[in-house]
């Protein structure tokens, strides 16, 4: 008899954005003819840039010859893509990686669920609250979340960002071995100063804690004291591990290619103290499990370093972040407790008069015809709050603007 991981049971049946669609199919049947924008999921809308779409080209040409034609190829990402990687994402910060520490991936998601798997199934975890289901629902997965109560897994260190205290985190009151940061944050699109992400960094070190960071979102950063990668921390490399993604950074989500950045010197401990490398267990993790991103598609990542891919990407983000501006301005002029939005493609909206964030969301869907997403999805803290993104087109995200402004 096989016997299932029953681990699995644990989670909640439905994933939040299943119950969003649901109660936005409900809403159109009841309502035939309105015309519902979605400012809900987390997807980019804007077409794939030109220096992105001809090296595609170029390498499906290629691989219809027989001197360019490419099969597997290594495990960890070509090379000249971790070289391109190396020599744009982190020199130009000071920031000195080996392409040996760089690992081509399918897409961030996959990696920041898969990482758990280098560390013991009884190791302690934090997560910043509200966050990216991922990182809690993998760690459920395996039996390290503990149970679920009230919304709360028994095992996992919540530790909030709320507007009380301005999405600045503090450090637990505790140790824990595994901590998730996510910045420029998804969903509350908030940023953590070099002075609170420093913090984090020498809480690793004095507790010998692992973090793993997504920097998904960092190509949106616009205040030029953010950090955009956690390796601008002094010592940062003994303890991090930082995931990338081109999804959000140049409209990659149906391309699939990121990468995770695992330095030599980050390492866990055994039970009797020897200090392993994460890098070499990822790599042989990798070389088993996965068999590489395809070649098109790290072509197409090599491509957005170019002068002209690097200038288009940059449009791209603009345009989004004037939806972010006009969103801002106009739910702030209603009055309304607005947060984000400035160096990431998320709002995070306080729920006026104390209302749930389920109420709100279907307030706003029957009243204005615009989807957004509970915050309550993302974590207990996440209650009393609702996510935008600004991933949409001008027009939708400025007629959604005027219905709310019409309804409120
Ligand atoms: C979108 C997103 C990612 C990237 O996912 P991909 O698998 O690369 O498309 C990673 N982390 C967060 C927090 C995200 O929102």
């Amino acid at each position: 008899m096989a016997l299932v991981n029953e681990h699995f049971l644990k989670l909640p049946d439905n994933y939040l954005f299943a119950d969003v669609a649901k109660k936005v199919n409900a809403f159109k049947v009841s309502h035939p003819h309105a015309d519902v924008i979605s400012l809900g999921i987390g997807d980019v809308t804007r077409p794939l840039c030109p220096a992105v779409t001809e090296a595609m080209h170029r390498a499906v040409d290629e691989m219809a010859t027989r001197e360019g034609f490419h099969g597997y190829g290594p495990e960890q990402g070509y090379q000249f893509l971790r070289e391109a990687i190396v020599k744009n994402d982190f020199l130009p910060r000071g920031i000195h990686l080996d392409p040996s520490e760089i690992f081509v991936n399918d897409g961030a998601k996959s990696d920041t669920g898969n990482i758990q798997e280098l560390v013991r199934w009884d190791n302690s975890i934090g997560v910043t609250d509200p966050i990216y289901p991922v990182y809690i629902d993998s760690n459920v997965m395996i039996g390290r979340a503990g149970v679920l109560d009230e919304g709360r897994w028994s095992n996992v260190t919540y530790l909030p960002c709320t507007a009380e205290n301005n999405f600045v985190p503090q450090l637990p009151d505790r140790r824990v071995d595994i901590i998730y940061l996510c910045y420029p944050n998804n969903p509350t699109g908030t940023v953590i100063s070099k002075d609170e992400l420093r913090k984090w960094v020498n809480y690793a070190l004095k507790n010998d804690t692992l973090i793993f960071y997504d920097a998904a979102y960092e190509a949106y950063i616009q205040d030029p004291d953010i950090p955009h990668s956690i390796y601008e921390i002094k010592g940062a490399k003994k303890v991090a591990v930082e995931f990338h993604s081109y999804s959000k950074t140049a409209g990659f989500t149906g391309v699939r290619c990121g990468y995770t950045v695992v330095p030599k010197e980050v390492t866990s401990s055994t039970l009797e103290g020897e200090r392993i490398a994460l890098n070499q267990l990822w790599n042989r993790r990798q070389c088993t499990k996965f068999n590489g991103t395809s070649y098109i598609s790290q072509r197409a990542a090599e491509a957005t370093y170019t002068p002209e891919g690097k200038a288009q990407i940059r449009e791209t983000i603009a345009y989004y972040m004037d939806n972010a501006r006009t969103m801002r301005r106009t739910l702030t002029s209603l009055g309304l407790e607005v947060f984000g939005g400035e160096n990431a493609p998320y709002i995070w909206v306080k729920v006026p008069n104390g209302e749930g964030s389920w109420r709100f969301f279907e307030h706003m869907l029957y009243n204005a015809h615009v989807v957004c997403t509970p915050g309550v999805g993302f974590g207990p803290s996440g209650e009393g709050y609702i996510r935008l993104t600004a991933f949409g087109n001008h027009e939708d995200c400025a007629e959604a603007m005027e219905r709310i402004r019409k309804w409120l």
